[in-house]
């Protein structure tokens, strides 16, 4: 079969092409590389069966092209990470609303199977744990922003299941719950990659709040297991699904395992929300999945444990400091 990613250059889309290829797919990746990267998919760029496209899903005619040579299309295009959300807000409600407009416009015209990326955030601060898919939404004020990328998910939830019920196009819905792993980038304000870094460089590991607050990690090569058994079977299509591991721990207790994994003596620092982020930040303090339905749809339970997802990305990033300081050095040698 052959898939179309958007966003494919990204943290997610660069594993799920790396899974489609190892499985014999053909992909088709588009990438704009606005939050995106080329090191991400240099790895697969020998492979026969992959093309890219550097170019953004506001293409029409690209988009229309791209999809037409495809059998099913995985949007994952979209702005995401907090700290971008925060910054950015215009940027996030265009682009996530209009993007997946066009995918699925582009997509009706042959009723391709479209997969929608969508984020836990969604359930904004609900303090009904675990979060079931058909609960309430429980969002903050419009004039918080953060709560603008939770609602511009959710609209692109309702067009997704509108296209699915009015017009007939195969939709599935995937939320995802704090996905992590090799080659997610810190500078969007993610967590993981932001402590392995700080503890890999002796700098303090910043703890946003009391530290409180609890997470539940999924690695990517699950998550993307998830994806892949969810658009390969029919049972899913109209539905919203959790994408997540259900094991919780707290942000403090992750410092803790991140230090304890990379044997740093980073100190661990408290930072209020309002420093971190802005003034009247909210958080939710635990947000955990239903997994029930993904399990009952494809059988699938999340497989990797916390501490070797924080291994793998010590690992990742400790290559990757590596091969950054060998550049230097060849540099010199070759004169
Ligand atoms: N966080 C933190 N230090 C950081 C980055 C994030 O303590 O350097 C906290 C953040 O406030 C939140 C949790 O870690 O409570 C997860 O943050 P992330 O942005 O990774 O994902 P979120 O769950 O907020 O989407």
């Amino acid at each position: 079969m052959r898939f179309l990613i958007t966003g494919g250059a990204g943290f997610i889309g660069s594993h799920l092409a790396e899974l489609l290829l190892e499985r014999g797919h053909a992909v088709l990746l588009l990438d704009d590389l606005s939050t995106g990267s080329i090191e991400n998919i240099r790895h697969l760029k020998g492979n026969g069966r992959l093309q890219y496209f550097l170019d953004s899903i506001a293409n029409r005619q690209l988009l229309a092209e791209l999809v037409d040579e495809s059998d099913v299309v995985l949007h994952l295009a979209a702005a995401v990470g907090v700290r971008l959300i925060v910054e950015s807000p215009v940027r996030t409600i265009e682009t996530n609303i209009e993007g997946t407009q066009r995918v699925l416009d582009a997509a009706c015209k042959k009723k391709k199977l479209v997969f929608i990326a969508s984020t836990s955030e969604v359930y904004g601060k609900s303090n009904q744990v675990p979060y079931r898919e058909d609960d309430d939404l429980v969002l903050g004020p419009t004039s918080k922003s953060r709560w603008s990328y939770a609602a511009s998910k959710a609209v692109d939830e309702f067009l997704g299941l509108a296209y699915w019920r009015e017009k007939k196009l195969p939709v599935v819905i995937g939320r995802f719950f704090n996905t992590v792993g090799p080659r997610q980038t810190g500078r969007y304000g993610m967590v993981l990659p932001n402590f392995v870094r700080q503890a890999l460089n002796g700098e303090p590991i910043t703890v946003f709040g009391t530290g409180k607050q609890s997470r539940c990690f999924c690695d990517v090569r699950d998550a993307v297991e998830a994806v892949y058994r969810l658009v390969m079977t029919d049972v899913a299509i109209g539905e919203v699904v959790n994408i997540g591991n259900d094991r919780e721990i707290t942000i403090e207790e992750l410092a803790h395992l991140v230090r304890q994994r990379t044997r740093s003596t980073s100190p661990i620092q408290y930072v209020p929300y309002e420093q971190a982020y802005e003034p009247g930040f909210e958080d939710m303090m635990r947000r955990v999945p239903a997994l029930e339905k993904l399990e009952r749809l494809t059988g699938f339970r999340p497989q990797v444990p916390l501490e070797t997802i924080v291994d793998r990305v010590v690992e990742h990033m400790t290559e990757k400091r590596q091969a950054a300081a060998m550049v230097p050095e060849l540099g010199r040698a070759l004169g």
